[in-house]
């Protein structure tokens, strides 16, 4: 018999493409500059035209606001942020071998982990550059929201490296039911508030209307930009949907490119989860760079849930981002910013609305969008941990849910194809939705 050290099966079939630490990418890709018809600019709410970038600047540092508005191709990853990214970077892209093993299908399926982050999923990588260009153009204190607490965590993450104040508004109704991340926060040295809260105008008007209001993203997120504004050396950041935040998290796709040459393949199919749109933005963007510049016939897929329909149901119009209309006007697909969607497990996917880049990307006919229940996303990310072992994010379920819908097609139609998509985070603080979900207490709404 021989012994494990002597073993040569691990190597018959290799399962996990790695980079080296030098290959993390110099440059975040700006989908802008490809777009084959440019995005519709913000608008100023009360006027209704192009708004101009220095009015941003009560919110956003002027770095930041550049990035927001520009149509350069590449920028520049500066080296303190590309340092804090080698504590994770480059992720694993791996093959789900068993999975496809257990789905009986031809085809390959590969996924780019980013929960191997410290905070357990992708918005780190947004995170961290944000905090560093606030803390270059001298902020010393970041206002923020947060829904079930990823967000959240992710920059308060990055505040305690750069060294920054950090305030976040938290959902009350996530404050109160999801403990873990708010106490994550907590470790990292942020300050967090149940939002509604008695500390802004717009808070206490709303609880003494309502003193149980539970709370929603866009509630926090009024609440967040009007302690920016009273607030001196205050600035706000967002988690995702902004330009910036989608050009931040191509790092992903940048990786998955060069690790899938590494494995001698070419996606079919590209898939994310899309809440606000930066997850999928980051694996997808750089994909269709090439769909565009070099004619590659990719399918892309962006997911949400059936409880929050913003690609396959909105429209596509101009909206606030926030409840209380303080926000720049965005054209995106939206389902309107009075939208209260439905209590599911996937806190991070509840936003009325979605990226612009992302919905321009849909409008043109780069990508394409599908919704599912929970109760089949749940069953997914089951399979996926029994047989892959990771236990996934009930965000990122959604993009496996799709996958395993593709794998069986394929399996039906007979025809080996290769199929990709992005495990944004860990599940492993939301195991009580997937105690629910065996217990027979998720229901589709
Ligand atoms: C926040 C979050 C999402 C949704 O946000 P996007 O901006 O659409 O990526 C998806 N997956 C995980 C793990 C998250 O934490």
């Amino acid at each position: 018999m021989k012994m494990w050290g002597q073993s040569t099966f691990y190597m018959s079939q290799k399962t996990r493409f790695d980079l080296e630490q030098a290959d993390i990418p110099s440059a975040w890709y700006n989908l802008n500059a490809d777009f084959p018809e440019p995005l519709p600019p913000p608008l100023h709410p009360g006027t209704k035209e192009p708004m101009p970038p220095d009015a941003l600047e009560a919110i956003f540092p002027r770095n930041l606001i550049e990035q927001e508005i520009s149509t350069e191709k590449f920028i520049e990853i500066p080296d303190p942020v590309r340092e804090i990214y080698a504590l994770w970077r480059p992720t694993p892209l791996l093959r789900a071998v068993r999975l496809e093993k257990a789905l009986n299908t031809p085809a390959h399926i590969y996924y780019k982990y980013e929960g191997a982050s410290p905070a357990g999923s992708h918005k780190v990588n947004t995170s961290v550059p944000q905090a560093y260009y606030n803390k270059v153009a001298g902020t010393r204190r970041l206002a923020t929201e947060t829904g079930a607490g990823q967000w959240g965590a992710s920059l308060a993450f990055a505040c305690s490296l750069i060294g920054l104040e950090c305030n976040v508004y938290m959902v009350k109704v996530s404050y109160d039911q999801k403990p873990y991340r708010r106490m994550l926060m907590h470790t990292w040295g942020a300050t967090v508030h149940a939002s509604p809260s008695n500390l802004t105008e717009y808070g206490r008007k709303l609880l003494a209307e309502d003193p149980q209001c539970s709370g929603s993203l866009g509630i926090a997120i009024s609440e967040a930009i009007e302690d920016t504004v009273k607030t001196p050396g205050t600035k706000y950041s967002l988690g995702s949907v902004l330009n910036h935040v989608c050009h931040h998290q191509t790092v992903i796709g940048e990786e998955t490119i060069k690790q899938l040459e590494k494995a001698g393949e070419e996606p079919d199919v590209i898939v994310g989860c899309c809440g606000g749109g930066s997850n999928f933005a980051g694996l997808a963007f750089p994909f269709m760079r090439q769909k565009i510049r070099d004619g590659k016939k990719y399918r892309i897929v962006g997911v949400e849930p059936s409880a929050c329909p913003t690609l396959t149901e909105g429209e596509l119009r101009y909206d606030f981002g926030d409840t209380a209309e303080t926000t720049p006007l965005l054209k995106m697909f939206t389902l309107g910013h009075k939208f209260m969607p439905p209590s599911i497990h996937s806190g991070g996917l509840r936003y009325h609305g979605m990226s612009p880049m992302v919905s321009h990307a849909l409008k043109l006919g780069l990508m394409e969008a599908k919704a599912y229940h929970q109760t089949k996303v749940f069953e997914a990310a089951i399979l996926f941990a029994r047989k892959e072992g990771i236990v996934p994010a009930p965000e990122s379920s959604h993009a496996i849910a799709a996958v395993v819908d593709e794998a069986i097609q394929a399996r039906e139609e007979g025809k080996k194809r290769v199929l990709l998509f992005n495990l944004s985070g860990h599940g492993l603080l939301d195991l009580s939705s997937f105690e629910s979900y065996l217990h027979g207490k998720v229901q589709d709404v």
